[in-house]
Order: C-alpha cells, then sequence, then structure tokens
C-alpha cells in the first residue's frame, strides 16, 4: 500500500510512519512543521523508496503524485497550550486542513482515517466514555477551537462516508505519551518528566485529582494501523488505554521512576479542564481486535529512558 501520513512528522505521526514502512507500505509524509520536527524522521533516513516526505500545510490543499491506497490525517495542533495560542490555525486544520485530506482519499478511492480525540467529550458527564455518549463541549470557550474542529471533522467525514462512497473510519484517541513527546510540548507527561529530570518543580493544574487514561505510543499506533486496515469500518472508535490516574498520582509516578525529589507545585486549572477521562475500548477490541498492552510503569519508564538519553536540548514551542 501507499499511504499519505498528513502530519506525519509529529509525535503520532512519526511512529506511526516508522510502523507502516517497517511492514512494508511506502509511506508519503505530509507537515508543515509547525508542531513537527524533522528530528523524528532520523529514522526513517534508509528507508529509501519506502518513505518520502512533502513540506506542505494540508490547509492550502493536498496534491500527491503517485497512487494513494490510504490517507491518514492526523495533521492539527494538539497540545492544550499550543491550540490555545494558535486557535485560528487549529480550527483550520480541522476544517479546511480535513477536507483537503477527505478529497484526496476520493479522488484516489482511497481508505481515509481522520485522527479526531476525546476532546470530542468536552469534560465528559459520562463514564468511562463509550462512543455513543455525544460529550458536554463548551462551544465558545477557549478549548473550542481544538474540540469543535474536531467534531466538525468527524461530521464532515461521516457526510464524505454518506454521500460520496468515502471508505471513511474515525479514531477517536485519548492521551498518549511515550518518546519524541516534545520537551516544550506542554502536555503534562513530557513537562512532568522534564521537570523532575531538571530537579525543577512539577507544576500540578488545580488540586491534580483530575484523571486522564493514558496510552503508550506504540500501542496507540498498532490501534491507527488497524483502522487502517479495517476496510468498510467507520467508528468512530475509541483508542486509549482504560488504565485511570490522577494527574497527583501520576507524578508521584514519574517522580518515583526518575529518582527524582522535584517538589509539587500547585498552579491554577485551565478553563474548561476535563475533570474525569477515560475511554471505553469495547468497540476498538469488536471492530480491529485491538487492545493496549504496555502498562503505565513500563511505558513511562521507556519514555524517561528517552528524555534522558535525548539531554535538555533546545525545543522552541510552534
Ligand atoms: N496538567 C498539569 N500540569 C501540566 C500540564 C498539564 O497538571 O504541567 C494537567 C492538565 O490540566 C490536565 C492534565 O494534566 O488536567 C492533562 O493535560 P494535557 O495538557 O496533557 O492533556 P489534555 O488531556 O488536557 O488534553
Amino acid at each position: 500500500m501507499r499511504v499519505v501520513v498528513t502530519g506525519g512528522a509529529g509525535f503520532l505521526g512519526s511512529h506511526l510512519c516508522e510502523a507502516l514502512v517497517a511492514r512494508g507500505d511506502r509511506v508519503a509524509c505530509v507537515d508543515n512543521f509547525a508542531s513537527g520536527r524533522a528530528e523524528n524522521l532520523l529514522g526513517l533516513r534508509d528507508a529509501g523508496q519506502g518513505f518520502s516526505l512533502i513540506r506542505a500545510d494540508a490547509v492550502a490543499g493536498l496534491d500527491v503524485d503517485g497512487p494513494v491506497d490510504a490517507v491518514v490525517h492526523l495533521a492539527s495542533l494538539a497540545s492544550p497550550p499550543e491550540y490555545l495560542r494558535w486557535p485560528l490555525e487549529t480550527l483550520l486544520a480541522g476544517s479546511r486542513g480535513t477536507e483537503a485530506a477527505l478529497e484526496l482519499a476520493g479522488r484516489h478511492g482511497a481508505r481515509f482515517v481522520l485522527a479526531s480525540t476525546s476532546e470530542v467529550y468536552g469534560d465528559p458527564l459520562v463514564h468511562p466514555q463509550r462512543e455513543d455518549y455525544w460529550g458536554n463541549v463548551n462551544p465558545v470557550g477557549p478549548r473550542s477551537v481544538y474540540d469543535e474542529a474536531k467534531r466538525f471533522a468527524e461530521a464532515l467525514t461521516m457526510a464524505h462516508v454518506r454521500t460520496r462512497s468515502l471508505d471513511g473510519g474515525i479514531v477517536r484517541i485519548f492521551n498518549t505519551y511515550g518518546p519524541r513527546l516534545r520537551p516544550a510540548d506542554g502536555r503534562v507527561v513530557s513537562t512532568f518528566v522534564v521537570q523532575a529530570l531538571a530537579g525543577e518543580p512539577l507544576t500540578l493544574y488545580g488540586d491534580g485529582n483530575q484523571t486522564r487514561s493514558f496510552c503508550y505510543v506504540d500501542d496507540l499506533v498498532a490501534g491507527l494501523v488497524a483502522m487502517v486496515d479495517a476496510t468498510g469500518v467507520a467508528g468512530p472508535v475509541n483508542l486509549g488505554n482504560p488504565a485511570e490516574r490522577s494527574v497527583r498520582e501520576l507524578a508521584a509516578l514519574v517522580l518515583a521512576l526518575t529518582g527524582s525529589s522535584s517538589p509539587l507545585s500547585y498552579l491554577p486549572l485551565p478553563v474548561d479542564d476535563p475533570v474525569r477521562r477515560r475511554p471505553d475500548i469495547a468497540q476498538a477490541a469488536l471492530l480491529l481486535g485491538w487492545a493496549p498492552s504496555v502498562p503505565l510503569e513500563e511505558g513511562l519508564s521507556r519514555t524517561v529512558r528517552w528524555f534522558r538519553e535525548r539531554g535538555p536540548g533546545h525545543d522552541a514551542p510552534p
């Protein structure tokens, strides 16, 4: 297969490109390098014909030479501080960017996979979240630039499935972590690991009792690949690890794994920060035969090792 991955130089995208190339697919990675990084693609240097890079912004339209059998649309800022900083760009990535990716798939009769998000559930009133829960999103709050863009992207995808016979599918990705999270990304796992390794205070927002369910990147990518292969499956399908932890528990685990004695520092909770989040993954098991297998302690150890080896380095936020 030849697969186009938009956002292929990002955290998830680069791991997905590697997994696809490793199993013998050819991959065309499209990225505008807003949050993607060239260093994420170093492992693909020797892929030869198997990998190509197109530096382009999906929002401006997507034109890819040669055959296209599948399009996986990941391109978007995805870290709350970053999408809050770039609200209009985030809305356009979800709307025009998704439209361009859908049109590309449509022209080629290709399978299409939309990377949606657990944020479509907003601050959920139903727990754990099943795909048939419609969510609790503040449509005019600051986070809406991401939440509503992804909800619109889902609606657009389903309209193409219904009216244009697109073979499209939606995955809703819950919090994911692992090597290649950017140190300045602002998301909780990278932030805590970097702070702990530097001996700086761990910044807990609110009282730290809010929960998330963290999935190791290799598990998540296996789910994405399964969705690419699941011809005819539209979903939406939750992808995530249901093992739920509070932010405070995560901080304690990071301190234990790094051997750091960093103190905890409590800062205000961001507006509309969801109180709890945990995926119900029965659909992923049923439709994709998928379940995560890497426990948080193991995944975090690998992540800490990667950050240690990488060193502090420089990484400007977008
Ligand atoms: N968070 C925190 N300290 C940080 C960064 C994030 O306590 O330095 C909290 C944040 O308020 C949220 C959770 O950790 O409750 C996960 O945040 P993240 O930005 O990683 O992802 P989200 O699930 O909010 O999209």
